[in-house]
């Protein structure tokens, strides 16, 4: 008998799954609302005009090889990356505070700030990741495969379909000093509810008095305001406050539209440069077993993008326009579903909710009657992938989602 014979099977991925049975539906009118990847006006992936300009630089450069990198990633993209998140201008930049690692997207560097502040965070009962309620899908796995214990905060209630932050602050005032706090920089997924700038100070400020360490998780800078620097606004506040440790885990799938090529970064900052440096070699060795080095061909798209001023505007005008188009899709699903129904302001989260996702509050029997009924696919939890959106399906959608709310 094979000694693997006790292998059990593992449930399947609820994303990848959700997107298979799209696929296999042969429905013309299907809608896919499930996918986690930007789509055009015609539902279909779109390649940055900017990408595809650095591509075509990157073919014509004579001398391009295809060596490995170094094990820390591509030296003029760490340092490129380093700007757009902290800023130009940043003191903890100018001051060498911060440890930086190409990693493979932002699951990598998730992957690798869990496995980090599992080696070397004190021992303690505070030994345990603070993620959102509900979590990003894929946090609670990351964090404990790398041995991390995790607790819930609040983040979302239902009845209001918004941030619920008294319950957050509250929580964040109760759990132990110094414990590790994920935070999504911008766009939250699933709910696409974000703190205002307002509600960010204080989140930051009890953080700050409790000695938390925060880690942001952004995945979306750029993508959800159209404005790189808006989306880092929280990242950088919290850096004005000083804190002793933060780490960031940046990916560029979203923004640069380069999901295959498994583009991040994971930023440490640390209290001073002698720290940074010892802090980047633990992440070196932590790299050199588990990936080795990272991949370099999204690290040179992004790259050549962030260091020319004129790509890099060409850049902004992409995000833009991604940004934009979502943004016309939450307000056009909103009019359809509240017009002439006398119920002005039901469906106000639509709008009000940023980035990719929004949360429909559609229950999972909803969800089920939507898909088995009208071909229109989402996540059970009600998730709705509003790029999945266009002028060719939009009424369609809306029709079917007036259907199942009776
Ligand atoms: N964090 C969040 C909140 C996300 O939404 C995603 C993408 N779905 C990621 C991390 C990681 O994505 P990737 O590894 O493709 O960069």
């Amino acid at each position: 008998e094979s000694p693997l014979a006790s292998v059990p099977m593992a449930p399947k991925d609820p994303m990848f799954g959700l997107s298979a049975a799209f696929r296999a539906d042969t429905d013309p009118k299907k809608v896919d609302l499930g996918v986690g990847a930007y789509r055009d006006d015609n539902a279909k992936p779109w390649v940055l005009s900017v990408v595809k300009k650095a591509d075509e630089i990157l073919r014509q450069t004579p001398d391009l090889n295809h060596e490995y990198l170094p094990i820390a990633g591509l030296n003029e993209y760490l340092a490129a990356s380093q700007q757009l998140v902290f800023g130009k201008d940043s003191q903890i930049l100018h001051n060498h505070r911060v440890a930086t690692m190409q990693t493979i997207s932002g699951t990598g560097a998730l992957h690798l700030g869990a496995r980090f502040l599992s080696k070397f965070f004190p021992e303690s009962d505070a030994k345990r990741v603070h993620v959102s309620s509900p979590p990003y899908v894929n946090h609670l796995p990351i964090l404990h495969d790398a041995c991390l214990e995790t607790a819930f905060y609040p983040y979302y209630t239902p009845t209001t379909k918004s941030l619920d932050c008294d319950a957050l602050l509250a929580t964040l005032h109760a759990i132990p000093e110094h414990s590790i706090v994920l935070l999504h920089a911008c766009a939250h997924n699933p709910t696409g509810v974000d703190p205002t700038q307002s509600q960010w100070r204080q989140i930051a400020s009890v953080m700050r008095e409790r000695q938390h360490l925060p880690f942001f998780d952004s995945a979306y800078q750029g993508f959800a305001s159209g404005d790189l620097d808006a989306d880092a606004w929280a990242i950088r506040h919290f850096v004005s406050l000083d804190f002793p440790a933060l780490l960031v885990a940046q990916s560029y799938a979203k923004n640069f539209g380069l999901y295959g090529e498994r583009t991040g970064c994971l930023h440490v900052v640390a209290q001073d440069a002698d720290l940074a440096a010892r802090i980047k070699s633990q992440m070196e060795k932590l790299q050199r077993v588990n990936i080795s080095t990272p991949p370099a061909y999204g690290a040179r798209i992004a790259s050549t993008v962030l260091s020319s001023p004129a790509l890099f505007s060409e850049w902004q005008e992409d995000l833009r326009t991604m940004s934009g188009r979502i943004v016309e899709m939450r307000r056009a699903l909103r009019a359809l579903l509240e017009k002439g129904k006398g119920e002005e302001g039901k469906w106000k989260h639509l709008t009000e909710q940023t980035g990719m996702f929004c949360y429909t509050g559609l229950d999972p029997e909803q969800v089920r009657v939507l898909r088995e009924k009208w071909h229109v696919y989402l996540t059970g939890d009600g998730r709705v992938s509003v790029s999945g959106l266009n002028w060719g399906n939009v009424r369609y959608v809306a029709e079917a989602f007036g259907a199942v709310e009776g």
